[in-house]
């Protein structure tokens, strides 16, 4: 009951609930109380989110250990079901996490399942060592504080970015080094399939992912110098000058982008995706504009309208010289005439004068 408290608090703020999920271990009993899929309560994660795949097709989704271990016939074998019939790799997944759910710890009957906090040598939850904890391992420059946490991006983005930023994304070499994918599996990322899925490769230095910030970055009129990793990235971002709303704009791109890579390579993985550049970037666009919209109710544009200015190079990097520039902007828009032109100019002037 406790726990319900303290975790009802922590979930109104990522940072924190991250700071309670790595400080708190699960003690198993008789595991009526652990949620099979959802819990972590053996590997280094979730099971959800260690074979996202599965747990999709399973019909038990909400089910405790102590049910599907009671379910288990008697060899030893969990008694996992599924929606349909599993595809051959699939098939593989599931090896796989029966490999992990041999190493997982007996339950023990008669004992009530627990949480312990592991940040305090007594195992009790104590609001002292939360603080401490957090203080030591608040090693974040302030202004990537305000980059990451203080963001129009939805929490659940923020949290990723937050993953990025420290190098815990769950990527195939990740996966290979804990032993869930196994040593022949392939590792390779999916966007140029030659280099090793690493955190840095796959969201920035990969070819493709390089020409995603590209474009985005393009759009901006603003020429950087290739960061080397997600936290140099990162830090670049948070440094940039940038003022009033176009701020909070400017603050949820690399967010979007972080986001939408992610989401692309797992759509690739799992539903067989294909890439796409243009779409992707298109994507991009349309969850910055949306997010903006969503963080300024007062805000009485469209998401097209929004789309257009703020990756309409022109206008942004000459924000302050409402007039030709914007018409520049227009026509680098690519409409083809002045008189297109000229509306992209009417419309785009109360916006403008919205935005700065
Ligand atoms: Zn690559």
């Amino acid at each position: 009951m406790v726990w319900r408290d303290i975790l009802k608090v922590a979930f109104k703020c990522p940072q924190l609930l991250e700071v309670f999920k790595a400080n708190s271990k699960i003690t198993i009993g008789d595991g009526r109380l652990i949620s099979f899929w959802l819990d972590q309560w053996v590997g280094g994660d979730c099971l959800k989110n260690l074979f996202p795949r599965l747990y999709s097709v399973s019909m038990q989704q909400g089910i405790s250990v102590a049910v599907i271990k009671s379910r288990s016939t008697g060899s030893g074998e969990w008694d996992l079901s599924f929606r349909r019939a599993l595809f051959q790799w699939e098939v593989e997944e599931l090896r796989k996490m029966k490999e992990l759910l041999q190493t997982a710890p007996e339950l023990r009957y008669g004992v009530v399942d627990g949480l312990s906090w592991a940040a305090d040598r007594s195992g009790i939850f104590t609001v002292s060592s939360a603080y401490k904890w957090s203080e030591l391992t608040s090693t974040m420059p302030a202004k990537v504080v305000e980059l990451i946490w203080k963001n129009a991006a939805p929490p659940k983005v923020q949290f990723f970015a937050w993953l990025a930023w420290k190098g815990r994304i769950k990527t195939s070499t990740y996966l290979q080094r804990i032993g869930i994918l196994s040593a022949n599996s392939d590792a390779n990322c999916v966007f140029c399939r030659k280099e090793r899925e690493t955190v840095s490769h796959v969201l920035l230095c990969c070819s493709f992912s390089w020409r995603v910030w590209s474009n985005i970055i393009g759009w901006w009129g603003v020429s950087w110098v290739q960061p080397g990793s997600v936290v140099g990235l990162i830090q670049w971002w948070a440094g940039f000058r940038c003022k009033n709303r176009l701020k909070v704009i400017w603050k949820i791109i690399p967010l979007a982008v972080l986001w939408s890579l992610w989401k692309l390579r797992n759509e690739i993985i799992f539903n067989e995706s294909q890439l796409d550049f243009g779409k992707l970037c298109d994507l991009i666009k349309t969850r910055v504009a949306m997010w903006f919209r969503a963080f300024s109710p007062s805000f009485c544009y469209s998401v097209d309208d929004l789309r257009m200015i703020c990756f309409c190079r022109a206008v942004v990097v000459n924000c302050r010289c409402v007039g030709i520039t914007i018409l520049v902007g227009g026509l680098a828009e690519g409409l083809s005439d002045l008189s297109a032109a000229a509306v992209v100019f009417n419309q785009f002037e109360g916006l403008l004068l919205y935005l700065i």
